[in-house]
């Protein structure tokens, strides 16, 4: 009966079928051993038969944002992954949640830390799991960096830079009410995050400018590009800068006996890696499907996600911290 119970496939909803749910969320889960696309949700009738043909969803599996809510009498969902835009996450994740479904939420988790608490107790009350779409935990480049600064293989970090900016944007991202700010909420999170697994630390103070603005009428609200350092720990400093004007994808962190690099840090798939001493050469794995899968595993074997809700928090208490430092021109301390 147990044995049983951890072979089955656990049955994930996709909420939200836009570019990440189709281009990477529902190919990934061909690939998973452990979980299975089992339904979606989704306010357009064209995507609901054209998804339920290409995966072959019975109806019963089909909800639109108004009968979302009845998910919870449906035994084939056992994770809702919440996959809409920023503003709309705390919202679908507490309906989860109250569904009686363990739920994976994109990053970034909420435009507020009050609401990313919300999520956090709504889940605890229900006696579910949370966790953030953070895939590069699952990505060998990376857990090989974040090994290298746990064992101190280079000595002491002095200093990260972390860089990650794309070259345009569309769409909701470029609405404040909907994105909760500029690149910051959309790529240079995984900066925030990139600093934090590399240090295995907690960020103490931050300064932040803002760039200039080559499209100001696009950027009307949110910030087109900006900089930001933090302090960590034990003197070390980190230089990051995110955008949507410029490309560039970096995380190098600088330590005492020597340095390592990726670049591309943060893509999906042709994460390169170097270090003082060698190329890194490590095999490219489908980062979704690994996050899921552990996601499954974790749930199957009652243990905790490594990236749960208080991961993505803490992230966007620093998310709120850099505005801060970049509206006021102050240095902001970290608490
Ligand atoms: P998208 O615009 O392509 O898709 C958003 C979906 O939400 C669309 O299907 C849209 O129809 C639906 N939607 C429902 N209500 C809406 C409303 N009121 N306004 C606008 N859209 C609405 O966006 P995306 O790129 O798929 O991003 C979705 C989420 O996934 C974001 O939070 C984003 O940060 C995250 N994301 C994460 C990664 C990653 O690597 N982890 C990559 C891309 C996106």
């Amino acid at each position: 009966m147990e044995k049983e119970k951890s072979e089955k496939k656990l049955g994930i909803a996709l909420v939200g079928l836009g570019k990440y749910s189709a281009g990477q969320l529902a190919p990934a889960l061909q690939e998973t051993q452990h979980c299975y696309l089992a339904g979606i949700v989704t306010g357009s009738a064209l995507k609901a038969s054209e998804w339920k043909a290409r995966h072959h969803l019975p109806d019963t599996n089909i909800y639109d944002y108004t009968t979302f809510d009845s998910i919870a009498g449906n035994k084939d969902i056992d994770i809702v992954y919440v996959v809409l835009p920023n503003s709309m996450h705390a919202e679908y994740v507490i309906r989860a949640a109250k569904a009686g479904k363990h739920v994976i939420c994109e990053k970034p988790m909420a435009l507020t830390v009050e609401d990313c608490d919300r999520m956090i107790t709504a889940c605890k009350e229900a006696g579910k799991m949370l966790s953030i779409g953070y895939r590069l935990h699952f990505e060998p480049h990376t857990r090989e960096l974040i090994e290298y600064g746990r064992s101190k293989r280079f000595g002491e970090w002095n200093l990260i830079r972390a860089e990650n900016g794309m070259g345009s944007t569309e769409g909701w991202r470029l609405n404040k009410e909907m994105a909760g700010g500029g690149p910051l909420m959309d790529v240079g999170i995984y900066c925030v995050q990139g600093t934090r697994y590399i240090t295995g630390l907690e960020p103490i103070s931050v300064t932040a400018q803002e760039g200039p603005k080559k499209s100001p009428e696009r950027f009307k609200n949110i910030e087109e590009s900006l900089s930001w350092q933090f302090e960590f720990p034990n003197g070390i400093i980190a230089q990051c800068k995110s955008s949507y004007a410029d490309e560039y994808n970096l995380l190098r962190a600088e330590g005492s006996s020597g340095w390592v690099e990726l670049s591309p840090a943060y893509a999906y798939n042709g994460i390169k890696g170097k270090t003082s001493e060698i190329n890194l050469s490590l095999p490219e794995v489908n980062q979704q499907a690994k996050q899921m899968d552990d996601f499954a595993i974790a749930i199957k074997s009652n243990r905790p996600t490594p990236v749960p809700g208080e991961m993505g928090r803490q992230d966007v208490k620093l998310l709120q911290a850099i505005y801060q430092a970049m509206k006021t021109g102050e240095k902001i301390m970290i608490g």
